[in-house]
């Protein structure tokens, strides 16, 4: 039984059923009835996740619109989704609202939460509504598929297999500070760099495509996506694989931005890769046999890919070569949503 909020409940979720919700071939009863029914996709395996997000331990709306928190909170479920490998489908949001909350503000917070679902047809299907007596809580469900005995998993690394990852890293933490520490640190960035950097942090993009691909060409042997940093992240592929690996420090993928970033705040851009979340690229491995299928594959999908070490065995443990040859520890630390969150 949820908890009346002082907004008119069932105006509310009729508005967000006719603003966003959808009905189709897959969902044959969506928002309205007692729970949604959907079709089963034929010879395929369901893949689910799920997000909560508090306000004050893991946003913050002084620093965020809700908009965004609605954006990244489904760019957190589609990534996972493509981390898999799996094609998103459906999607159910609860929200806890605090009485400092209109109707408006629930509309943005869908609106964002739509935006980033929208371009994988990602059809919203049905959610809770509660009261909360402070701060805004926020779950997130999202469904997807896959054909059967398909989905990239974190255990599948062996020995030898090459370490990869898309996109560039660090970008996402290098725009948070910049939001967080307004005008400071911004000195010789150019505008067009510290654009990027936030919209990097703010408007990230979850690898949907390319994880579908990875997987249906049999491309990667294990993967998991970068919210955390890559330091944290391959600490668990690596667990779940029973594997070490050997990162090249010199071949970290940066962008410009970053670089001049770094440049300007005199901060290590290695940092920002190993430490800095949100990026939600993808770490994947690569039997070395598959290397120029990948490198086909990826220059087709128009997406990057980058080569950055080696999986070895697990008695290796974790290291980072370093521009100058000499190996390192990777450092254990992995990053902290928010300042208030605990520590795992
Ligand atoms: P119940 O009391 O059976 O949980 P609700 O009134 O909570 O019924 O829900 C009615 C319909 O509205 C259901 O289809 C449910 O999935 C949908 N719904 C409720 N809250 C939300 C929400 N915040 N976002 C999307 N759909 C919602
Ligand atoms: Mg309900």
């Amino acid at each position: 039984m949820a908890r009346r909020p002082r907004l008119h409940e069932f105006r509310l979720i009729e508005q967000l059923r006719r603003s966003f919700g959808r009905t189709g071939p897959a969902v044959v009863r969506g928002i309205g009835d007692d729970a949604a029914v959907v079709a089963p996709p034929k010879g395929r395996q369901l893949v689910l996740t799920t997000d909560l997000l508090i306000e004050g331990v893991h946003f913050d709306l002084r620093t965020a619109s809700v908009e965004d928190v609605g954006y990244k909170a489904a760019i957190a479920n589609l990534s996972d989704i493509a981390a898999m490998g799996a094609r998103p489908e459906q999607a159910l949001v609860s929200v806890a609202l605090p009485p400092s909350c209109t109707v408006p503000h629930v509309l943005r917070l869908y609106k964002g939460i739509m935006n980033a679902c929208r371009p994988h047809r990602v059809a919203l299907i049905g959610g809770d509504t509660s009261a909360s007596p402070r701060g805004l809580f926020l779950s997130l469900t999202v469904t997807g598929s896959i054909p059967a005995g398909t989905a990239l998993r974190r255990d599948g690394a062996r020995v030898g297999d090459l370490l990869y990852v898309t996109g560039t890293l660090g970008d996402s933490l290098a725009g948070l500070r910049l939001l967080s520490r307004r005008g400071q640190g911004a000195g010789p960035l150019k505008a067009s760099e510290r654009r990027f950097l936030i919209d990097r942090h703010r408007r990230p993009i979850a690898q949907v495509r390319l994880g579908q691909t990875l997987s249906a060409l049999r491309l990667a042997s294990a993967a998991i996506d970068l919210s955390d940093g890559l330091s944290g992240d391959l600490r668990h592929l690596c667990e779940q694989s029973r594997v070490g690996a050997e990162i090249d420090e010199a071949a970290l993928p940066f962008s410009p931005a970053l670089r001049a970033y770094a440049r300007s705040s005199q901060a290590d851009p290695v940092a920002f890769a190993l430490q800095g979340g949100e990026d939600y690229e993808l770490l994947f491995t690569v039997h070395p046999a598959k290397q120029r299928m990948l490198q086909r594959t990826a220059r087709r999908a128009g997406r990057r890919v980058t080569r950055i070490g080696v999986i070895r065995p697990k008695a290796f443990g974790l290291l980072i070569r370093e521009t100058t040859g000499l190996l390192r520890r990777l450092p254990a630390t992995s990053y902290v949503h928010f300042h208030h969150a605990p520590s795992e």
